[in-house]
């Protein structure tokens, strides 16, 4: 009889990593504690709008030439890209300075040189560094083919052979953070935009570099359809191989027996046996709690106490009956708070917006479904807001309030447009996926601290036939990470195994 392989979590990680499983012969069940797959990136769907609650760019969406290559093989494995149109914007954020001024980040490197030279010209030679990280970058291709684990000595000297010539570019975008790099432009519009691509400042250049480097090469678009199709699309995938899905069906242990996993244990008491445990959940809650703290190493610990991660966020998803018009043309908007107002202790100055014009499944023709998103690292706030629900509700509608004021000054009229509302926090995302204090990326990788977050294992040392993957084990997450992580813990089976990892195309 085949070997079964059990799965926590059907994200997309536990689905890929079911996939993976499925094309080498294990017998596969996936334990999912929610009602439908796809974890974080999932879609809602209120009135006539959709609403997408992930994928703002796509790495690997199209075959490009560097980085998105590897990811392109692996969603096409994965039957994600099937018949999939993808959007790939001309411009990908714009961001507006406090005096008003739009910069906006084109995907095209050329482009984007032009604008931001005709923006300041006295930053000519900082911008033209820049663009060439992009375009270069843009051609980088990464080892992505097996994990790091199974590197035999040809393989180190066939990635060196490769990365040789992109040596000093990648020393200079992992040694130096995407705050020290904007502080060569003399104009502080240029340093603020920059500084606000990622989500977080003190990473490495390398995470902006690579997330426009993804796009110049068209292969960081959005999938048409959204989020919830895109993993629908692999659940249909693990599906027709033959894997096995369970919804709620929360995992509460993972059997441990003479320090080798067996089974795992679901809340209800039902006790199930396999001969490998993937864990594609919340990594906190897979040492913590479902081993109780038996098998974590210092790192762990670091790791959780003390490094910092991308947080968590609010999303304010609006049903609009408007279409943008020409301020279509970009889809990730960055603005100045006008009307002032804090989350927490936190006074608001930014905020994210995001029209999905570019899609017509996400609402009806003349009308726009929209997201204003606020990045937080505050979630005690919000969990000792849950705990009376009144002050939760309100604190949701004030920001909802606050949010349409912002929005008036920049689109007058549009409160008397907006037809559907929704807010979602990180407590939302904390129930929806028990991602620890709601985080939907993880670790913040810094120049500081690059050759630590590439000390996470997968898996744990005197823990026998037992893995983990997603985005906590593969810094900063994202998408490309749970397919790429899924697809590692695979071929650590397989080796264990002995059998050659193999994968079969979607037909
Ligand atoms: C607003 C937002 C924007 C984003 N934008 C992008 C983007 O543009 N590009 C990009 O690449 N990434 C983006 N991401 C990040 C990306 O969504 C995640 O990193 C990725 O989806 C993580 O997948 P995962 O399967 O590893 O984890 P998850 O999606 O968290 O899946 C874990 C699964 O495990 C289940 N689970 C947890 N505990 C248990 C248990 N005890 N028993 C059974 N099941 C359990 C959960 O219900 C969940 O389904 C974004 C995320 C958000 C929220």
């Amino acid at each position: 009889m085949n070997k079964k392989i059990i799965i926590i979590g059907g994200g997309l990680t536990g689905l890929a990593a079911g996939c993976y499983a499925r094309m080498n012969g294990f017998e596969t069940e996936i334990y999912e504690s929610h009602n439908r797959a796809g974890g974080l990136c999932t879609a809602w769907k209120r009135g006539e709008y959709t609403f997408d609650g992930c994928i703002h760019w796509l790495t690997g969406s199209g075959p490009g030439r560097g980085p998105g290559q590897a990811f392109y093989k692996f969603w096409n494995e994965l039957g994600a890209l099937k018949k999939r149109k993808i959007y790939d914007p001309d411009c990908f954020y714009r961001y507006m300075t406090k005096d008003g001024r739009l910069i906006s980040f084109y995907s095209d490197a050329d482009r984007l040189r032009q604008h931001w030279t005709e923006t300041s010209p006295e930053d000519a030679k900082v911008i033209r560094e820049f663009c060439s990280y992009i375009k270069k970058t843009a051609k980088m291709k990464m080892p992505m083919e097996k994990p790091f684990e199974l590197f035999k000595f040809w393989d180190i000297v066939k990635i060196i052979i490769t990365m040789l010539p992109y040596g000093k570019l990648f020393k200079q975008l992992t040694t130096q953070s995407i705050a020290e790099f904007a502080s060569k432009f003399k104009d502080p519009g240029l340093r603020d935009a920059l500084e606000n691509i990622v989500f977080n400042k003190n990473v490495q250049l390398m995470a902006a570099v690579m997330t426009l480097s993804t796009l110049h090469s068209k292969s960081g678009g959005f999938p048409i359809g959204g989020s919830l199709e895109f993993a629908k699309a692999i659940e249909s995938r693990y599906l027709s191989l033959g894997g096995k899905i369970h919804f709620r069906s929360p995992v509460e242990k993972i059997l441990v027996e003479n320090d080798m996993a067996v089974g795992i244990r679901l809340e209800g008491g039902q006790e199930i046996k396999g001969d490998y445990i993937i864990s594609a959940a919340d990594m906190h809650a897979t040492l913590y709690k479902f081993l109780d703290g038996k098998y974590t190493e210092p790192i762990h610990n670091t790791l959780f106490n003390h490094t910092q991660t991308y947080n968590t966020c609010i999303q304010v998803s609006l049903g609009i009956n408007m279409t943008f018009g020409e301020k279509e043309d970009c889809v990730g908007l960055h603005y100045p708070v006008k009307v002032p107002f804090s989350i927490g202790e936190n006074p608001v100055t930014y905020f994210g917006f995001r029209t999905y014009s570019m899609d017509p499944t996400m609402a009806p023709q003349g009308k726009t479904s929209a997201v204003a998103l606020y990045m937080t690292d505050d979630f005690d706030y919000w969990e000792k807001l849950h705990k009376d629900k009144e002050s939760y509700r309100s604190e949701k509608s004030r920001i909802l309030d606050m949010t349409l004021k912002n929005l008036e000054c920049y689109y007058p009229g549009i409160s008397d447009k907006v037809e559907v509302t929704d807010v979602s926090t990180p407590m939302t995302y904390m129930r929806y996926t028990q991602n620890w204090r709601g985080n939907f990326m993880s670790w913040v990788g810094t120049p500081g601290n690059h050759e630590e977050l590439q000390r996470i294992g997968k898996m744990l040392p005197g823990l026998q036939n037992f893995y983990m993957a997603g985005m906590w084990v593969m810094p900063p997450g994202g998408v490309p990470t749970a397919a790429k992580t899924g697809r590692d813990a695979i071929q650590l089976i397989c080796a264990k195994e002995k059998i050659r990892f193999q994968t079969t195309k979607d037909m």
